[in-house]
């Protein structure tokens, strides 16, 4: 057994100082105050008050460390995992961008391996099913209308590990796909999409639960037409994916959906794409050349923003310095991301019972520690 203790938690309830952590066999025992008894006897670590807050959930990551997740390579899945859990994601669906038909069945059984291996979380496919006007980062020649035949190969492929699919409403069949995936176990993202208001709420009753990156790749709202964006921050069953770089989206519409929205309904997503933790040059993101200046990833040729080079420590601190107070940030990070995907019963917060996966936070909310499943990744100092 594991005692954290003297530390500052971000507990779903609030921020406890003076707390304690107790760990075993992988996972959170019990969780304290200075005015509760802790367990005696342990083999104790004392955080002199550092914040201790749960691991991150990243529902849309690319890649990084130079690599993307849609090469299938086993030794670039694990470069990816190994840059993104040192910066505190301790769960993550692998983001697979829209390619050619094959090229993402073949990378999706590749990640499948890697799920099955322990290390991803599952898997998120974003497309093929989007509209070619607002491609965004995305290969508008590799998208397909939807078609129930390219859901079950895409599913099948997964073998089961397919928790997020990204499409756009106002496609024809869109709907009925929806419906499709939902009864198959997968969560639906509306994103990449011109889809108008009314429509986005269709396909929120036909069951989507998810924002792909609200805001980016979609057109905003206007006096007359609310769009997608209005429908999918207004429905309460909707989650909606931030992107908290300072690029892809404005600090005061940050904080001004958390304010609408509560952090149980905000993702903090990375999107983050190969130049991750690497910095700047020129990579591959799915079958277009993205270059990185400054730390802003480009599509060549055509400008569009291409992913984002953050991690979610950094998303962290930029939400934070917004002004969007810290359990809210920390809620968005881990709690309401895990419960988006259905794993919020096994790990998003410091709760007795769940995995112990958390994290040391310096007082400048910098990593000094991870850990995954009761085991020190790093150690904090
Ligand atoms: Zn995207």
């Amino acid at each position: 057994m594991t005692l954290l203790s003297d530390a500052t938690l971000v507990l779903p309830v609030g921020v406890v100082q003076g707390g304690w952590v107790a760990i075993a066999a992988g996972r959170i025992t019990a969780v304290g105050g200075p005015e509760r008894s802790r367990p005696r006897d342990p083999d104790v670590l004392d955080l002199g008050g550092c914040w201790v807050v749960p691991g991150f959930v990243d529902l849309h990551v690319h890649g990084g460390g130079g690599q993307s997740y849609g090469s299938g390579e086993p030794a670039a899945i694990g470069a990816i995992s190994s840059l993104h859990r040192a910066h505190g994601t301790t769960s993550a669906l692998a983001s697979l961008a829209t390619a050619p038909l094959d090229e993402m069945l073949r990378a999706a059984a590749a990640l499948a391996d890697v799920v099955e291996a322990g290390t991803l979380t599952g898997i998120h496919a974003e497309g093929p099913f989007l509209s070619p006007a607002h491609a965004g980062e995305q290969d508008p020649a590799a998208m397909l209308v939807p078609d129930a035949d390219v859901l079950t190969q895409l599913i099948n492929a997964c073998r089961g590990h397919l928790r997020v699919l990204t499409l756009a409403p106002e496609l024809p069949g869109a709907l009925e796909l929806v419906r499709r995936a939902v009864d198959r176990g997968v969560a639906v993202a509306v994103g990449h999409t011109g889809a108008g208001y009314e429509r986005t709420l269709s396909a929120i009753d036909a069951g989507a639960t998810l924002a792909t990156h609200l805001f980016h790749a979609q057109p905003g709202p206007t006096q007359r037409e609310p769009g997608a964006v209005g429908a999918l921050l207004e429905h309460p069953d909707v989650v909606v994916q931030l992107i908290a770089d300072g690029i892809h989206l404005h600090d005061a519409l940050l904080a001004m959906v958390f304010r609408l929205c509560g952090a149980e309904r905000v993702a903090l997503v990375t999107d983050a794409m190969a130049a991750a933790g690497v910095g700047d040059g020129r990579y591959e993101v799915g079958s277009r050349q993205v270059e990185v200046r400054g730390g802003v990833a480009l599509v060549e040729g055509t400008g569009a923003v291409a992913g984002s080079t953050l991690t979610q420590d950094a998303a962290l601190r930029r939400a934070v310095d917004a002004g969007v107070p810290l359990l809210d940030v920390v809620t968005a990070l881990s709690a309401t991301p895990a419960r988006a995907i259905g794993i919020g019963d096994r790990v998003g917060a410091l709760v007795p019972g769940l995995a112990a996966d958390l994290l040391v936070l310096g007082p400048g909310l910098e990593i000094d520690g991870v850990m995954v499943g009761g085991s020190w990744l790093r150690a904090p100092h």
